[in-house]
């Protein structure tokens, strides 16, 4: 039972697991018997190194990790990862061009910034909402493409892959930041996956890439070095001041992941909680609306107006006062969109997700 009253439904940085804040709280002033912190600790001391081995050897063993691929704990969150996807893998072929999925906010961000460094061919015609993924029959994949990159889980929009693109050989890149390790991923399917940590896997500061060792040492000239994957995988993400504490926290929320079950028991997990709230939403004659199509619906964030289709701001806003009220917190959608988000990490508990649901149910009753 979590000691803290309020329930955090924040998209990112989000819950953590409470005996991973008990853990890290008791480790602070001194890390085991060094009587140093972990935020004290060098980059290079053999402590961190048992601690940054430890954080990668877990995440081997909970996506079963191929040994053919490189595992990276970088800086510069998702976002630097959509300047470090094409300036490391773009030229993997002659005609310097990409195909990209653009299915939401953060896949159209990568888009943008990797035109910077290439062509970039957007395979499907463009959306004109973000409200469901093309079909697959629709896509004009480029067989010289460099490779193929989608967001597996786009967190603003609440749209989320169920299936695993086929491309036809090409290298496949996807950004799992808000769904890793929130279900089993056949990672040998993938070239790169990249995720930030601060959602499902731990607190800000880290981005963890995994990727294929045969793609490395192929990046653009113009790379900045600490961007550079092979100089990176080569020095075991040690080439400059790794975000230490962050792996740190990274690990203890890995070990929890494994204590509880594994990537399959988060999706079980993941699957029962989403559905209570998509099951309210579906129940309540129009009352509360999601606008994602069923195919598509995140099980991570799961966003919904209330009131009509487009949303009735001041019943919104009542909702969201009274949800604060009880200690529910970080409801309110993203900016772009409006409405209302709950995001469901792994961290979040069911009887968190049950709090949320009485009170729909009783919000509904007094105001349909
Ligand atoms: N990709 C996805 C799916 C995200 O949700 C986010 C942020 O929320 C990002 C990328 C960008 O991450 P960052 O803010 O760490 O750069």
């Amino acid at each position: 039972m979590d000691q803290k009253q309020t329930i955090n439904f924040g998209a990112g940085p989000a819950k953590l697991p409470q005996t991973v804040l008990i853990q890290a709280q008791k480790e602070l002033l001194s890390y085991g018997s060094t009587g140093i912190s972990v935020l004290e600790m060098s980059h290079r001391s053999s402590d961190f190194n048992k601690i940054i081995n430890r954080t990668e050897s877990l995440l081997r063993e909970l996506l079963n990790i191929p040994d053919n691929y490189k595992v990276m704990f970088l800086q510069g969150g998702g976002s630097g990862q959509f300047s470090a996807v094409p300036l490391n893998l773009i030229g993997l072929k002659g005609d310097r061009c990409a195909d990209y999925l653009v299915t939401g906010t953060w896949s159209a961000k990568a888009a943008k910034e990797a035109e910077k460094y290439g062509k970039v061919n957007i395979v499907h015609p463009k959306l004109d909402s973000y409200t469901r993924i093309p079909d697959p029959s629709s896509w004009t994949l480029n067989p010289s493409a460099s490779y193929v990159y989608y967001c597996c889980n786009e967190t603003v929009h609440g749209v989320e892959y169920n299936f695993t693109p086929d491309t036809n050989g090409v290298v496949l890149v996807s950004d799992m930041s808000s769904n890793f390790l929130s279900r089993p991923v056949d990672v040998s399917k993938f070239g790169l996956i990249f995720a930030g940590a601060q959602k499902n896997v731990g607190c800000a500061g880290v981005t963890v890439v995994i990727v294929r060792e045969d793609l490395l040492g192929q990046a653009l000239k113009e790379c900045p070095i600490v961007l550079d994957y092979k100089v990176q995988a080569d020095s075991n993400s040690l080439y400059n001041t790794p975000p230490c504490f962050s792996i740190y926290i990274m690990g203890l929320v890995l070990e929890w992941i494994k204590n509880n079950g594994g990537s399959a028991a988060m999706e079980r997990l993941n699957k029962q909680k989403s559905s209570m709230i998509y099951d309210i939403i579906s129940a309540s004659n129009g009352f509360y609306a999601c606008p994602v199509e069923d195919a598509c619906r995140s099980r991570m964030n799961v966003p919904f107006r209330i009131g009509k289709k487009e949303g009735d701001e001041a019943l919104e806003k009542l909702f969201l006062d009274g949800a604060l009220k009880r200690g529910m917190i970080s409801l309110k959608g993203h900016r772009s969109v409006g409405g209302i988000r709950a995001s469901l990490y792994n961290a979040v508990t069911v009887e968190d997700t049950e709090a949320l649901a009485a009170y729909m149910r009783e919000f509904l009753k007094e105001h349909q």
